[in-house]
């Protein structure tokens, strides 16, 4: 994606506050949406480019994490990786104009990364190797990111 500034994404959010990262590390070449989690733990962020409008669009999320201490393979909706431990998260966003009623869920790689996880950038690699080329896989992880976001009627 291409690069945003803390101002651009402070706009995203509106009058809802927001952690805001540290943009000037980020490689942004490497990402199709920006994801990032707030000190706590407890919430997380996510910024992308809404195919509806071509404006940036995104989201607050709560964050679960399961912790579990046998060996657990969980995998990512977004972009399928397949985790050993804990790799995982529950995230869950409020839909839009619901005041905070109705609620929908997803299992995702736990710190959001997952465009680097399409990319093998980050390491151990899935459990479940696939075959598929990385624009296929990115394609993938959009589609479902954007059926989801819609659903909670974010894009
Ligand atoms: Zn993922």
């Amino acid at each position: 994606m291409d690069s945003i500034s803390q101002d651009e994404i402070s706009h995203v959010f509106g009058v809802e506050q927001v952690f805001l990262p540290d943009v000037s590390v980020i490689e942004w070449n490497n990402l199709d949406y920006l994801g990032w989690v707030h000190p706590s733990g407890s919430q997380a962020y996510v910024v992308l480019v809404s195919p509806e409008t071509g404006r940036l669009a995104g989201g607050i999320l709560n964050r679960t994490l399961r912790v579990s201490i046998r060996q657990r393979f969980e995998m990512c909706s977004w972009c399928h990786h397949v985790h050993r431990y804990n790799g995982t998260a529950m995230f869950t966003l409020s839909v839009k104009g619901t005041r905070g009623r109705h609620y929908i869920g997803k299992v995702l790689c736990k710190n959001l990364d997952c465009s680097l996880r399409i990319r093998n950038l980050i390491e151990p690699s899935s459990y479940m190797t696939e075959t598929l080329y990385t624009e296929a896989r990115v394609w993938r992880m959009q589609k479902s990111m954007h059926r989801w976001l819609k659903k909670a009627k974010r894009l």
